[in-house]
């Protein structure tokens, strides 16, 4: 055991966080790679969860931190007028599509989510919220409570009522062979009944991720937010799109990962990939809804000076090089390449993806049943070869994959070769 490996028993979550059992101390990044303690060189197909979207060590936002750092401020607050946060609020409501849009900065996803849904439930009046099956919201009080799966959190108690939705978990014995539209046609009937049975008049908001992250990169059909947002319109419900691992363009198709589903959603949050690496998030929403949270208070960190730095300077990289159409193209290149190399594979379940985030199922032969333990000898086998990857899914059977936007066509090649070699 390395002597950093020993030491970290102090940090929290502990040895069930890390990925590898031998795990690595990543130190020094460039472009698509990064290199460990030892030396060795791994291409990252995983990007610090979803998060260094743009890559490492990009010289306009080295640049534009330095800039910022070496006036000295590193932070100020809310309380005064913030350049950097003005200039971003602009571009992301720009980019959001929501007339009138406002943006509140947060220091990460769950404070996003947990903002999203202090909105909501004020807006409304109401603690009734929909959440769907196999999500993942974040880990504050609010958050867990949207989180469909107990396995991600450890609350027994909810500050939420929340009513579940079936989205994206089509692997149920009565969805089972049904075809997109009727899939969509039960979903929405689902809904109905439980706006009818709901023990409150007024529910507030529904909150989803377009692609379900952590639950292993799942999708319901296209289609089908935009059918629950007609029925949410007729009942006043907002709708929050969790954008945290899906945003700019990570889908390819859109700037958002709902715009497969050709819906403008009321609330958007945002995090992650927004300041590639450094601690940013945000909520966006109309004018007028974000309008009732100004009795919440400000954060003090959120939207601090040398983050908004390194955010203004990532969505103006991703602006700038078209990293939009790149993850398409690019993102497609993996998924046929992956489905036709694999399709021979017996412990190869589905394949799926959109854009750069993609994922491959493992499953026990015997059975086709999900395989937790295919999943980290995968782990073990990529890492040795040089790639790295995540894994995910509701059943813990899935290997994730979310390469930085700017990641050229050699290196996706060279990252299926190494990810089927190791399969
Ligand atoms: N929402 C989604 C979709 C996520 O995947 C995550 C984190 O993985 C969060 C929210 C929480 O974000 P954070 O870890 O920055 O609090």
């Amino acid at each position: 055991m390395s002597e950093l490996l020993e030491r970290h028993r102090r940090v929290m979550p502990a040895w069930q966080s890390l990925l590898y059992e031998n795990p690595i101390e990543i130190v020094s990044g460039k472009g698509s790679r990064v290199t460990d303690d030892s030396g060795r060189n791994y291409l990252d197909f995983f990007c610090g969860i979803v998060t260094t979207m743009v890559g490492y060590d990009i010289p306009e936002i080295r640049e534009a931190v330095e800039r910022q750092l070496a006036r000295g401020v590193v932070h100020t607050s809310t309380l005064y007028l913030l350049r950097g946060q003005v200039e971003l609020a602009e571009k992301i409501a720009r980019i959001s599509g929501i007339p009138d849009a406002k943006v509140f900065f947060t220091n990460s996803g769950t404070e996003a989510n947990e903002t999203a849904l202090l909105l909501a439930t004020h807006e409304r009046g109401s603690d009734q919220v929909l959440a769907l099956r196999n999500s993942y919201h974040g880990r504050s009080f609010g958050t867990i409570a949207v989180t469909g799966n107990r396995g991600w959190t450890n609350s027994a108690l909810s500050p939420l009522n929340v009513h579940y939705l079936h989205g994206t978990d089509r692997d149920l014995p009565a969805f089972r062979g049904m075809s997109d539209d009727a899939y969509i046609e039960a979903c929405v009937a689902d809904l109905r009944e439980v706006l009818a049975t709901a023990t409150a008049p007024n529910v507030s908001c529904l909150i989803a991720e377009p692609v379900q992250g952590v639950g292993g990169f799942t999708m319901p059909p296209d289609g089908l937010y935009a059918a629950y947002k007609e029925v949410l319109d007729e009942h006043g419900i907002l709708f929050v799109s969790d954008e945290v691992q899906t945003g700019w363009g990570r889908t390819g198709r859109s700037f958002w990962g709902i715009g497969a589903h050709g819906v403008t959603p009321d609330v958007i949050t945002v995090a992650k990939g927004l300041g590639n690496g450094f601690a940013i998030g945000g909520v966006v929403a109309r004018g007028d809804l974000m309008d009732g949270l100004t009795a919440n208070g400000v954060s003090t960190f959120g939207g601090n000076p040398v983050a908004t730095a390194a955010a203004n300077a990532t969505l103006d990289y991703v602006l700038n090089h078209d990293l939009q159409a790149n993850a398409d193209h690019v993102g497609s290149v993996i998924l046929t390449e992956l489905r036709r190399r694999t399709a021979e594979l017996d412990i190869v379940g589905e394949v799926r993806g959109r854009g750069l985030m993609f994922a491959v199922d493992l499953v026990n032969p015997r059975d086709g049943g999900p395989s937790p333990d295919l999943v980290a000898r995968a782990l073990e086998e990529t890492r040795n070869r040089g790639l790295l990857v995540g894994k995910g899914g509701l059943r813990g059977g899935t290997l994730r994959m979310s390469p930085p936007l700017t990641l050229s066509e050699d290196d996706a090649r060279t990252g299926v070769d190494l990810l089927v070699g190791a399969l």
